[in-house]
This record gives C-alpha cells, sequence and structure tokens, in this order.
C-alpha cells in the first residue's frame, strides 16, 4: 500500500502535536508524516508520544521548517522528495492579546509573518506540485477569530481573516487542478497557545487608559468563563482534520464547534455590520458585575 505523505507546520506542540501523532499511529498505517518545528530542540513532545502510541518505524520523520524564513520552507521542501506532497497542513500559528495601541510594530509584523506570510511561503513552497499532479490536500488551521472580529484580538483576527480570503480564492482556482483547500475552524482549544501570547514590553495592556482596562478585565472574565465551558482537548479538534483529509470531495471549510456558528450566521446576515457588533459587544461586556459574581456558568452564546 502506498502511504500518503503528509506534512504539517508547528509540531512542538497543541494541535500540530497530536495530528502528527494521530496521522503516524493511524491504524490503516496509510499515512508517512513530516512533522515541522521551528526549534528542533523542542522535539522531546513527540519522541514520547511516538514512544506511547507505538508508532511503528518510518512513519514519522522530524524536520525543521521556519514558516517564516523562506530558506527554511525550500530546505524542507527539497527533502520531501522534491516537494512530493499529498497533504499540507498549515498549521503554525500564534497570538496576540490586547488594544491595537499596546501592540509594537514588531509584535504586529510577526504575527502576521508567521500567521499569513507563513501560509503563504509554504503554499508557494508546495502547490506547483500539487498542481502538476493533479493531486493533493491542504489543511488550514483557521479560527473563529477568522470568522468573526474579536475584541482585544484585532491583530490576530485580521491574520485569521486574511486565511479566510486566501483559501476561498485558491480553492475557486484549485478545482480544475483537483487539489483541495481547506479551513479547519477551531473555537478555543486546551494548548498552550493562550500563554504563548505576544506580550509588548508594558504587558498586554500597555499604556492603555481606564475604560480600556476596565474593558480588559471584563473581557478576560468572559474568556475564562468561555474556556470552562468550550475548551475542546487538541485530541478531538484533531479529529476533524482527519475527516476533512478522508472526505472524497472536501468542502472549503469544516468546525471543530457549532457551538459559533450562530453569531457566524448573524454576521454574514448583516452585510451592515452593526447587528453583530452590538451583539458582540453584549455578549462579551454587558454582564453587570454583581451577576457576573454569582453566575453559574452555562447557556452563554458566542466565545
Ligand atoms: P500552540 O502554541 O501549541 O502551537 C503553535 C505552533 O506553531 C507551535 O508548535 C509553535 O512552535 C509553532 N510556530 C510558531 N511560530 C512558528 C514559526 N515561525 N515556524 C514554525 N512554527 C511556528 O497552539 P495551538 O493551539 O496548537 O495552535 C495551532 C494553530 O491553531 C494556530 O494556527 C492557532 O492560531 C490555531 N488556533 C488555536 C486555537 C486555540 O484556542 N488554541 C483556537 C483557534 C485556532
Amino acid at each position: 500500500m502506498e502511504r500518503k505523505v503528509v506534512l504539517i507546520t508547528g509540531c512542538s506542540s497543541g494541535i500540530g502535536l497530536h495530528l502528527a501523532l494521530r496521522l503516524a499511529s493511524d491504524p490503516s498505517g496509510s499515512f508517512k508524516v513530516y512533522a515541522t518545528l521551528r526549534d528542533l530542540e523542542s522535539q522531546g513532545p513527540l519522541w514520547e508520544g511516538v514512544r506511547a502510541r507505538g508508532c511503528p518505524p518510518g512513519s514519522l520523520e522530524i524536520l525543521q521548517l521556519d514558516v517564516t524564513d523562506s530558506s527554511s520552507v525550500a530546505a524542507a521542501r527539497d527533502h520531501v522528495t522534491e516537494g512530493h506532497m499529498d497533504i499540507l497542513v498549515c498549521n503554525a500559528g500564534h497570538g496576540l492579546l490586547g488594544p491595537l495601541e499596546a501592540h509594537s510594530i514588531e509584535a504586529v509584523g510577526s504575527v502576521l509573518d508567521v500567521n499569513v506570510m507563513g501560509t503563504i511561503r509554504m503554499l508557494q513552497a508546495f502547490l506547483p506540485d500539487m498542481k502538476r499532479r493533479r493531486a493533493g490536500r491542504v489543511l488550514v488551521t483557521g479560527s473563529v477569530g477568522g470568522l468573526m472580529g474579536l475584541p482585544f484580538n484585532a491583530v490576530y483576527c485580521a491574520s485569521k481573516f486574511a486565511l479566510e480570503g486566501l483559501c476561498e480564492s485558491l480553492a475557486i482556482l484549485l478545482q480544475p487542478f483537483g487539489v483541495h483547500i481547506s479551513l479547519i475552524e477551531c473555537g478555543p482549544v486546551r494548548t498552550a497557545f493562550q500563554e504563548k501570547l505576544e506580550r509588548g514590553p508594558g504587558g498586554v495592556l500597555g499604556s492603555a487608559d481606564l475604560e480600556t482596562r476596565a474593558l480588559f478585565s471584563r473581557y478576560q472574565r468572559h474568556c475564562e468563563r468561555l474556556f470552562w465551558e468550550a475548551a475542546q482537548d487538541p485530541e478531538d479538534v484533531v479529529e476533524v482534520f482527519v475527516q476533512a483529509l478522508r472526505a472524497p470531495c472536501p468542502v472549503l471549510r469544516y468546525f471543530s464547534t457549532e457551538r459559533f456558528l450562530p453569531l457566524a450566521r448573524l454576521r454574514i446576515s448583516d452585510p451592515g455590520g452593526s447587528q453583530y457588533v452590538d451583539a458582540m459587544y453584549r455578549t462579551v461586556f454587558s454582564e453587570p458585575e454583581e451577576e457576573e459574581a454569582s453566575r453559574e456558568y452555562g447557556g452563554t452564546e458566542g466565545p
């Protein structure tokens, strides 16, 4: 049986790590996984997972790949049978939290470089061969933050919105080539993502005004509640990736959870945008303080 060659970015932790191990240990034995890492020093969890799951020899190979470095992307492509790839998973990403004015322009550039330019570098490296062979699949880790704006996440959302436009545009052109591109839209997932959020020298809030600080406190309480209620385990989320890469006719978007679909639908059905903006404001900020203190978890809508 010929194995499908898969390359995944950002495998040192979280979704990438779990997806690499899930595919390398698939009972069908039908995947050869290139698990790529920006920093080879963080390969410990991958080897621990290989041992724990009993992945067959040769089912997983680790490669250095920094999506912000074109020469690193090219070296990885040359290593994997001259760019021959059945399934490419563009997963590497990171976030940036806080009011826009608190971010250094370097931190903004770094998020856009990893999340947007990094995905573009990967696609430029691997799509030509897929088009030539008229076969291949690309999965891109999307986010609820790519489907709707979220307060204190403007730059992260900008990066994930960019991926929506990128993938949707490519899906149209790739159709006659038999190459499929899909976004896996994730809600909150229990990974190291939140801990690794970029923070400026003055912290998340920098020198933000008092009103913005008060809103940020409300936002944080909202997020804590949301994570408590709705966060998914990476093991569950990667099953959605597996479903997408096994689908006979993959669609453009898969959702790891249906929880945010009502808000996404509201946003699409209101081109002017004010209904969505009001609804999101209410969802995040309009809970009376006294109610919050005694509130029982459960029953709220939205991210
Ligand atoms: P994570 O922090 O565990 O994983 C991110 C991975 O990207 C890490 O392995 C990190 O080393 C890698 N990475 C960062 N910069 C890189 C670079 N320059 N080159 C190569 N790799 C790089 O968090 P995660 O939750 O597993 O995140 C994976 C993806 O899921 C991201 O694209 C993120 O935006 C998306 N996502 C996460 C959540 C969540 O709540 N955790 C929600 C929606 C979407």
